[in-house]
């Protein structure tokens, strides 16, 4: 992308705080942002965002882009027998990937059905196991290295069939993590292994071996999940690796008394372990304002988009905030905020990423559309926007630009 000294002016850019701003974008970065002057003479080439609402690019923080059928033949949910069941969905997993179209090809449309929406950095859990080995994160890094200079792409080295009752995982996971994956996952390490430190010695240990960070799948509810919860921040904080773990799901967190998740939240806060939520239609799931205000740092994610696990999903961070505002019950102003900013800031955060934001020194990756505010953005979800990369154009209203 030839944006070394390129300079590009954006006009009337209505920022969060309600005000009009010009922005400046010099090398990819922001260099100035100043009031909206109504220059009689606009500069050269300077793009008129006509008072639309500017936001930094979505952070879509926990998708799978391996095992997505998006774009791929529709094939029907086959529910569990018996309800839901992690290792029934596994095994359906891996009867429909058989069938799957090449898995360059779905990841490539799942990564544009972001881009398009607006999502300019992402975390994508790849499969390590027995059966599959390293195919699926050797074929993701490729994916990866071909759309580098469109979207930031974190791996994360999942073990989708637990570790210890998948022989040479663990080997499998070290391996994957010398291949260029950036962070380690986990599986519910009490119902899925059944021996959470055996699980968790794992996890840390490549964690520490390697010097990467953790995201770990945590299903498991009620007080057998908060005791993994606890573990985690335990080891996070033993580890002094603060802000590099997170827990994805922790639906535990949605089904503990107040005086309990008040107890999880300071824990969580004081150790530095965050927390990836998508709202799910039929889990409860974590408190994300009681969270907050503790002090943790929550962050969203679509998981799944149509693949095995659920029809459902697509890749709009904007409608994820959406749906995370609704089932959460937030109505006021501050409260709509606070969904965005999942998907946003509070995603950045918890991915750790440089230069993010509407700043002077940011990177230039933002969305502009039609909306008066960030709440209203929120609940309208503007299907019409356009997204831009270091300042330049990548997407206009969902679809990639070229
Ligand atoms: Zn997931």
């Amino acid at each position: 992308m030839d944006c070394i000294l390129r300079q590009t002016h954006f006009l009337n850019a209505r920022l969060a705080d309600g005000s009009l701003a010009d922005l400046t974008v010099t090398g990819g970065r922001f260099s100035a942002i100043a009031p909206a002057a109504n220059a009689a003479g606009p500069p050269a080439g300077a793009v008129d965002l006509a008072g639309q609402l500017v936001l930094p690019a979505f952070v879509e923080g926990h998708i799978h882009l391996d095992t997505s059928f998006y774009g791929d033949a529709w094939r029907p949910h086959i529910p569990c027998t018996d309800g839901f069941d992690v290792r029934e969905r596994v095994a359906f997993q891996m009867r429909s990937l058989e069938q799957a179209a090449p898995m360059d090809e779905r990841a490539k449309n799942q990564l544009e059905l972001c881009v398009g929406h607006g999502s300019l950095a992402i975390r994508s859990h790849v499969v390590v196991d027995a059966a599959v080995g390293l195919k699926h994160v050797e074929t993701i890094l490729g994916v990866r290295e071909k759309y580098r200079e469109l979207i930031d792409i974190q791996l994360v080295a999942f073990p989708q069939s637990g570790i210890l009752s998948s022989p040479g995982t663990a080997e499998l996971l070290d391996g994957a993590l010398k291949l260029g994956c950036d962070l380690i996952g986990g599986l519910d390490p009490a119902s899925f292994d059944r021996d959470v430190n055996g699980h968790l010695d794992v996890v840390f240990g490549l964690a520490e071996r390697r010097g990467v960070g953790v995201d770990i799948h945590l299903h498991d509810g009620g007080t057998l999940g908060l005791f993994e919860i606890e573990e985690i921040c335990a080891r996070t904080a033993a580890m002094s690796m603060q802000g590099k773990v997170a827990v994805s799901h922790a639906y535990a967190l949605g089904d503990i008394s107040a005086d309990t998740l008040a107890r999880a939240g300071e824990m969580l806060a004081a150790s530095g372990v965050a927390i990836m939520t998508n709202a799910p239609g039929n889990h409860p799931f974590p408190p994300v304002a009681a969270l907050r205000e503790a002090g943790v740092t929550v962050f969203a994610g679509s998981d799944n988009i149509r693949d095995s696990w659920w029809p459902y999903g697509d890749g709009d961070m904007l409608n994820r905030a959406n749906m995370i505002g609704y089932r959460s019950g937030f109505y006021e102003d501050r409260e709509l905020e606070a969904a965005c900013d999942l998907v946003s800031h509070a995603g950045a955060k918890a991915l750790g990423l440089e230069g993010y934001g509407i700043a002077v020194g940011a990177k230039a990756d933002f969305v502009a559309l039609k909306a008066e505010h960030v709440p209203e953005a929120v609940v309208a979800v503007p299907r019409e926007r356009t997204v831009f990369r270091r300042g330049m154009l990548v997407a206009r209203d969902s679809r990639m630009t070229s």
